[in-house]
C-alpha cells in the first residue's frame, strides 16, 4: 500500500477558502441566476471579544441550509455584513478608550477573517455595514420615507430611560424592566422624542402572521405583543362634574357588576379634579411614588395592590346608575386603552385581590360554571354564563348581553392593542443623525410639511447622508440632549422652506432602524443610485430562508415586517413580508451552563478551529442537538466528530486507491435509504439526526469499502457539513469542478425496498397467521406486527404472554 495522506485539515481548509473566493463559486449571477434562493441569516454586531461561537453556531446552521440548497440546484445567495452601529459598539469603544470610528474598522477586520475562516459560502462581494455612510445615506433615507407619509411624528410622553446607557429606549427594548443592552433598571422620564407609527400597522402585522412560515414561539411572541382585545369604551360621568372618565372593557356584560373605577395616575383628570379631592395630598404622594417604579414593578401579578381613592369624587355607573368610588393604582398604566378600568371583582381575579384589600363591595352579575356562586366568594369567576342582577338582562346568556349592554349605555365597540409606536430617537453617538430640521421662524409663521409639527423639515433627499461628524467627546451627556447637541458645525443649519437660520436634530436614530433594511441592500450593495435595485429585488426577495435568535421577536423581527409593509405600500417592494420563512435557533451552552465571560466558560472558536479544524468544528456543532434547541458543547465531543471525519479521509484514501469493489444490493439499499434520511432531516433542520446517519452509514462501507460512485454521493451528503475535505476528496477522486455545485444525490425509492420473507405467527405452537416482514427483521418489531393480527389477538384473549419464541426470518411464537 502506498503512504496514506494524511489529513491536514489547517493546510486544506485555507487552500479553499482562497480557491472558492478567486473562483467566485458562491456570488450569484443577479441577473442571469434562474433559481434564485436568498439564504438569510442575522447579521452580527462585532463584539468586543470577536466572533463568538454562538454566531459560529447561528451561521453554520444557516450555511449548511444553503449549501443543501445550491446542491440541489437553487442560485444560492448568502450575504454578510456587520450591524455595527449603535450601543453596543460604542459601549465597547467608551470601555477600551477609543472612538467608534476607529474601533469599527479594527472590528470589521477581525469579523470578517474569523467569518472567513468558518468555510461558510458567503458573497463577499455584497457585504454591507450598517455604520458606512454609503449604507446610512439609505436609512436616513428611509427616516425621509416615513416621515413624507407621515408616519414618522415628535411628541412629549413618558418614556423609558436607561440612566445607564443615557437614553431613551423603545418598549420592545425594555425586557421586564430592564434595558435590554445592560440591565438596568428603565425609568420613565417625559420626554420629546421622534415616533414611528407601528400601530397603524397592528391589524396587518397581526393578520400576516397566519400566512407566514416563522417558528411557532416567534409567532406567538409577536401577537402576544400586538396584544389585539376586543372590547368596548363606556363612559362614566362623574357626580357634580361636567367630565367623564372613558374606560375600555373587554368584558361589557359585567358592566352591573362594576363597583368602582381605577385610573392611571398620571391620568390627566386627576389635575381637573384636584379641587373636589378632598386627600390631594396623599394622592399626590401616591403619584410621585410610581413615577419612580417601572412598569414590571407595576404590573407584577403576583405583588400586592395599593391605591389611594379619590375622597370627595364619585363615578356613576352607567347601567345600574349606581355612585361608584374612584381609585387611582399604579397597576394602570396610562399608555395601555385609555388609562383607565371599570373594576368588576366578583369576575376580575386583579379586582378581586384589589376589592378584598380595600373592602370593597363584590357583586356578582354572571353564574356559572356549573357552580351557584354565592357570596362571599373566595375568589372571581372569569368564564361566561348567565347574567344575574343585571335588571332586564337578568336569565340571558352572557355572550348574548355583551353587546346589548353597550347599546344600552351608549358606549363604542372598540379594538384595542397593545403595541404602541415605536420610539427611533436616541441621545447617543454612534448611530446615523436622523435627517431632520427645525426652523424658528417657520413654526412661528406656522409653516409645516406635516401637520401638526410646524417648522419641522426633512433634509432634501439630495442632501443625504447627514454624516456623523467626528465628535472626539462622544460620550452619553445624561441631559436626554445626544452628544452631536454641543457641536455647533454639526447642528448649525439652513433652513429647507426658507433658507433662514434653522437647527439640525441632534438625535441619532435606533440601531433597529438600520437592521430593518439590510436585507434590501445586499442585493444591490454597490448601487450608489438607489437603496435597492427594483428589479433585482423582485427576482429574489423576499429572503426564502431566515434563521436567526427568537430573542428578536419583538424587536428586529417586528420592526422589519413593519418597515417592509410600509414600503410596500409605498409601492418601493412588491411583497410586504419580508421573511417567507424563518426559524429560530437553539442557544449554545457549556457543559450545562450558559456561557459567560464571568463564569470563564466562553467558547472561542479561533482556537478550536486552529486545534480541530473548521469542518470539525461545524460538524460537532451540529451533532449536538437539533438545531432549532441549541446544545451543550462539550469539549470531549468533539473528538468523536474528529474520529469520524478521519475514518471517511482515510477511506477515501482507499477508494481514490481504485481498490476493485464488487457491487451489494445491501450496500446500495443503505445508501438509498441514507440518502433519503439525510435529504428529509437537512429540509427539517433535523441536522443532528442527519450527521447519526451518515455515520451508520460509515459503519456499513468502512470495512468493506464502496464503490466510487457510492462513495462519491456519501460525500455530497457530508459536503454541507464539512465543505472542506469533501471537496477536498472530492478533487482527488478527479472530479474538475467544485462539489458544491454537483448536485444532491436522489434517492431511488425502488432501491429502498428491501426483501421480505413470509413470517409464520403461532399462538402457543399453533399457526394463527402468516404475515410479509422485511428479511432481518427483529424480535421486538416482529412482536409489535404479529400481535396486531386479528387472529393473534383473539387466541391471546387479553393475556400476557409467559414466552415468545422468535426464529429469525422464519417464525415467532407466543407461549401463554
Ligand atoms: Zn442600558
Ligand atoms: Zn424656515
Amino acid at each position: 500500500m502506498r503512504h496514506m495522506k494524511k489529513y491536514e485539515f489547517g493546510k486544506i481548509e485555507k487552500k479553499w477558502q482562497s480557491k472558492w473566493l478567486k473562483s467566485k463559486l458562491y456570488e450569484p449571477d443577479f441577473k442571469k441566476a434562474k433559481n434564485p434562493f436568498y439564504n438569510l441569516m442575522m447579521f452580527p454586531y462585532p463584539s468586543a471579544e470577536g466572533l463568538h461561537v454562538g454566531n459560529m453556531y447561528a451561521f453554520t446552521g444557516s450555511d449548511i441550509y444553503g449549501r443543501f440548497k445550491r446542491m440541489s440546484g437553487y442560485d444560492v445567495f448568502e450575504p454578510i455584513g456587520l450591524d455595527g452601529f449603535g450601543i453596543h459598539s460604542e459601549n465597547y469603544a467608551l470601555k477600551i478608550g477609543t472612538h467608534p470610528l476607529k474601533q469599527s474598522k479594527i472590528s470589521e477586520k477581525r469579523f470578517y477573517k474569523q467569518l472567513e475562516m468558518l468555510g461558510n459560502g458567503f458573497a463577499w462581494k455584497e457585504h454591507v455595514e450598517t455604520y458606512d455612510p454609503e449604507y446610512y445615506q439609505w436609512t436616513q433615507w428611509l427616516f425621509v420615507q416615513m416621515w413624507k407619509r407621515g408616519l414618522a411624528y415628535r411628541k412629549k410622553q413618558s418614556v423609558n430611560w436607561c440612566p445607564s446607557c443615557k437614553t431613551v429606549l423603545a418598549d420592545e427594548q425594555v425586557i421586564a424592566g430592564k434595558c435590554e443592552r445592560c440591565n438596568s433598571i428603565v425609568q420613565k422620564k417625559d420626554l420629546e422624542q421622534w415616533f414611528f407609527r407601528i400601530t397603524e400597522y397592528a391589524e396587518r402585522l397581526l393578520h400576516n402572521l397566519d400566512h407566514i412560515d416563522w417558528s411557532e414561539r416567534v409567532v406567538t411572541a409577536q401577537k402576544n405583543w400586538i396584544g389585539k382585545s376586543e372590547g368596548a369604551e363606556i363612559n362614566f360621568a362623574i357626580s357634580d362634574f361636567a367630565q367623564i372618565i372613558k374606560v375600555f372593557t373587554t368584558r361589557p356584560e359585567t358592566l352591573y357588576g362594576a363597583t368602582y373605577l381605577v385610573l392611571a395616575p398620571e391620568h390627566e383628570i386627576i389635575q381637573k379634579l384636584q379641587p373636589q379631592i378632598l386627600n390631594f395630598g396623599e394622592v399626590k404622594k401616591y403619584i410621585d411614588t410610581t413615577s419612580k417604579k417601572s412598569e414590571e414593578e407595576r404590573t407584577m401579578g403576583s405583588k400586592e395592590k395599593t391605591g389611594v381613592e379619590l375622597k370627595g369624587v364619585t363615578a356613576i355607573n352607567p347601567a345600574s346608575g349606581d355612585g361608584i368610588p374612584i381609585f387611582i393604582s399604579d397597576y394602570v398604566l396610562s399608555g395601555y386603552g385609555t388609562g383607565a378600568i371599570m373594576a368588576v371583582p366578583a369576575h376580575d381575579e386583579r379586582d378581586f385581590a384589589f376589592a378584598k384589600k380595600f373592602r370593597l363591595p363584590i357583586k356578582i352579575v354572571v353564574q356559572g360554571g356549573g357552580l351557584k356562586l354565592a357570596e362571599p366568594q373566595t375568589e372571581s369567576f372569569s368564564g361566561m354564563g348567565t347574567m344575574v342582577n343585571s335588571e332586564t338582562f337578568d336569565g340571558m346568556r352572557s355572550e348574548e348581553a355583551k353587546w346589548e349592554i353597550v347599546k344600552l349605555v351608549g358606549g363604542e365597540r372598540k379594538i384595542q392593542f397593545r403595541i404602541r409606536d415605536w420610539l427611533v430617537s436616541r441621545q447617543r453617538y454612534w448611530s446615523p443623525p436622523i435627517p431632520m430640521i427645525f426652523c424658528e421662524a417657520c413654526a412661528f409663521a406656522g409653516v409645516y410639511e406635516q401637520k401638526g409639527m410646524p417648522g419641522w423639515f426633512a433634509v432634501p433627499e439630495n442632501e443625504l447622508p447627514v454624516k456623523l461628524p467626528m465628535v472626539k467627546d462622544f460620550r452619553p451627556q445624561g441631559s436626554g440632549d445626544s452628544p452631536l447637541a454641543s457641536v455647533k458645525s454639526f447642528f448649525k443649519a439652513k433652513c429647507p422652506r426658507c433658507g433662514k437660520k434653522g437647527r439640525r436634530e441632534t438625535d441619532v436614530s435606533d440601531t433597529f432602524l438600520d437592521s430593518a433594511w439590510y436585507f434590501l441592500r445586499y442585493s444591490s450593495a454597490s448601487n450608489k443610485k438607489v437603496a435597492w435595485d427594483p428589479a433585482i429585488t423582485k427576482k429574489w426577495l423576499p429572503v426564502n430562508m431566515y434563521i436567526g435568535g427568537a430573542e428578536h421577536s419583538v424587536l428586529h423581527l417586528l420592526y422589519s415586517r413593519f418597515i417592509t409593509m410600509v414600503l410596500s405600500d409605498l409601492g418601493l417592494t412588491q411583497f410586504e413580508e419580508p421573511f417567507t420563512k424563518f426559524r429560530a435557533h437553539g442557544l449554545l451552552i457549556k457543559d450545562g451552563a450558559k456561557m459567560s465571560k464571568s463564569k470563564g466558560n466562553v467558547v472561542n472558536p479561533d482556537e478550536y478551529v486552529k486545534r480541530f479544524g473548521a469542518d470539525a468544528l461545524r460538524t460537532y456543532l451540529m451533532f449536538l442537538a437539533p438545531f432549532e434547541q441549541g446544545g451543550d458543547f462539550r469539549d470531549a465531543g468533539i473528538l468523536g466528530i474528529t474520529r469520524f471525519l478521519d475514518r471517511v479521509w482515510k477511506l477515501g484514501q482507499r477508494v481514490i486507491e481504485k481498490k476493485k469493489i464488487e457491487k451489494d444490493e445491501n450496500r446500495e439499499r443503505a445508501l438509498h435509504k441514507t440518502i433519503k434520511k439525510v435529504t428529509n432531516d437537512i429540509e427539517a433542520l433535523q441536522y443532528n439526526t442527519a450527521i447519526s446517519a451518515l455515520m451508520m452509514f460509515l459503519n456499513e462501507i468502512e470495512e468493506k469499502g464502496a464503490t466510487r460512485k457510492e462513495f462519491e454521493a456519501f460525500l455530497k451528503l457530508i459536503a454541507p457539513f464539512a465543505p472542506h475535505m469533501t471537496e477536498e476528496l472530492w478533487h482527488s477522486l478527479g472530479n474538475k469542478a467544485s462539489i458544491h455545485n454537483s448536485g444532491w444525490p436522489a434517492f431511488d425509492p425502488e432501491k429502498l425496498i428491501e426483501d421480505m420473507f413470509e413470517l409464520v405467527v403461532q399462538v402457543n405452537g399453533k399457526f394463527k397467521a402468516r404475515i410479509t416482514a422485511p428479511l432481518g427483521i427483529g424480535e421486538v418489531d416482529a412482536t409489535a406486527v404479529a400481535r396486531k393480527e386479528k387472529a393473534v389477538i383473539t387466541a391471546l384473549a387479553g393475556s400476557e404472554p409467559k414466552k415468545v419464541i422468535f426464529v429469525e426470518n422464519r417464525l415467532i411464537n407466543f407461549v401463554l
